[in-house]
């Protein structure tokens, strides 16, 4: 399709919806952060694939062996776009969420765990079993990287530690220092884990170069459907913990004791934390947006979404009234994740209008962010925020914002028309 100029056509192309205004007009996804549009190619891929799926690891019959090695090589797929060493372990969970509340739940005894306030909360709260360290907002790439030094030096060198940070901010997509931030925690015998929730679907994520120990992402924002995610990394700490979920499939020999009770024997491999019958299509559709994104070539994909991000925000600079929230500045490398504030405006209300007066969907409110969304509108931490944000008075600050954000598919005309609509 031409007028996509994007190498990987997206669903829901055709969708119209009604304007307030009067009439209908062709949808404008623009809250790829939330959840982006499925790949036309993914969704292919399963409806071929629908009527021969079965129950995996289990059945005799054809069709779930079929399933079993099409659910395994989805598994060495996630494995090479990842760029996984030889022994990760890839578990299939079913989202980032899931992914670092496995981790969580996986940590040895004592592990201290460091995070900074700015992450989304799928990564700032798993942890609150364990002691925690939060650390303050960083002005530049090279301040987080001190302060995690600063905090990761004064804790028992000897105990075990985890850090936790974002690959692309969910709120001013800007890249995080990832590979300097794992030099740090290493070098301090830490271990790390990625959230690249946000980075994975906009750019290569190598976990053996970025020499990270696990990464975690969600299948509906690589352009697969909703359901499945991804936890990649050591498989030591995992094969340790008691399975994240008991049941079918985690276990491999149950037995009932002379005492009444029942002693169970845990797989060691990623099916230990995957008990019950696995979503089988969820793990084929991310496989399916792996492939995908891998032979569409990241170069293609990355230069075309830089010129789509230089020119909303070259566009938005243009507004006086419109202030782009930003951590690390102006010049920070970031992907297709853009929140702002419109002086004089409520943000729920300036969304809602964009939906109902121009046909653009997008985000308002704190991102699941609070804290990082509070420090960048400099609004008090107690302030209320997210749905039903009470109206900032006239000349006072915004106590929520709007976020736009996009990827492989968008076309051009969905990002003139929403600067023509913030114009
Ligand atoms: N981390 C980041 C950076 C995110 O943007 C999100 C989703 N907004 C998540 C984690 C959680 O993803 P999911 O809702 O798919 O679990």
């Amino acid at each position: 399709d031409p007028s996509i100029c994007s190498p990987l056509p997206v669903l829901g192309r055709d969708v119209t919806v009604p304007l307030v205004t009067g009439g209908e007009v062709t949808y404008a996804a623009l809250d790829y952060a939330a959840s982006a549009p499925a790949l036309q190619r993914v969704w292919d891929d399963v409806a071929a694939y629908a009527p021969y799926y079965g129950s995996v690891h289990r059945g005799a019959g054809y069709l779930s062996q079929l399933s079993t090695d099409l659910f395994e090589n989805a598994r060495r797929t996630v494995a090479g776009f990842l760029g996984c060493r030889a022994d990760d372990q890839v578990v299939f969970t079913r989202s980032t969420t899931d992914s670092l509340n496995l981790l969580a739940r996986a940590l040895p005894a004592d592990c201290r765990v460091f995070v900074f306030e700015t992450e989304h909360h799928a990564s700032l709260l798993p942890w609150q079993d364990s002691q925690v360290t939060y650390l303050d907002a960083p002005r530049t790439p090279q301040q987080a990287v001190r302060t995690l030094e600063r905090a990761l030096a004064d804790r028992d060198p000897h105990g075990p530690a985890l850090v936790c940070v974002t690959g692309a901010s969910n709120v001013t997509g800007e890249l995080w220092p990832v590979r300097e931030l794992a030099a740090a925690a290493h070098a301090h015998g830490a271990r790390i884990v990625l959230d690249a929730a946000q980075l994975a679907p906009h750019h290569p994520v190598d976990i053996a170069d970025l020499d990270v120990d696990w990464v975690a992402f969600s299948g509906h924002k690589l352009y697969a459907p909703f359901g499945a995610g991804v936890l990649a990394g050591r498989a030591d700490w995992l094969r340790a913990a008691e399975p994240y979920l008991a049941g079918g499939g985690a276990s491999r020999k149950v037995t009932r004791r002379t005492d009444g009770g029942v002693d169970v024997e845990w797989h060691e491999s990623a099916a230990r934390h995957e008990a019950g019958s696995p979503n089988v299509i969820g793990a084929y559709a991310v496989a399916s947006a792996c492939k995908a994104l891998t032979e569409a070539g990241w170069a293609d994909l990355v230069a075309r979404e830089q010129r789509l991000i230089e020119r909303v925000r070259t566009g938005l600079a243009g507004i006086p009234q419109v202030r782009v929230l930003s951590l690390f500045g102006d010049d920070a490398p970031r992907v297709g994740v853009i929140s702002f504030v419109v002086e004089g405006w409520n943000s729920s209300h300036f969304a809602a209008a964009l939906s109902a007066e121009y046909g653009i969907g997008v985000r308002d409110g704190l991102f699941c962010a609070h804290p990082l969304v509070r420090t960048l509108l400099g609004t008090d931490p107690q302030t209320q925020g997210e749905c039903g944000a009470p109206e900032a008075a006239p000349g006072e600050k915004s106590l929520n914002a709007i976020r736009v954000s996009f990827g492989a598919g968008t076309p051009d005309e969905h990002v003139e028309r929403f600067l023509t609509a913030v114009r």
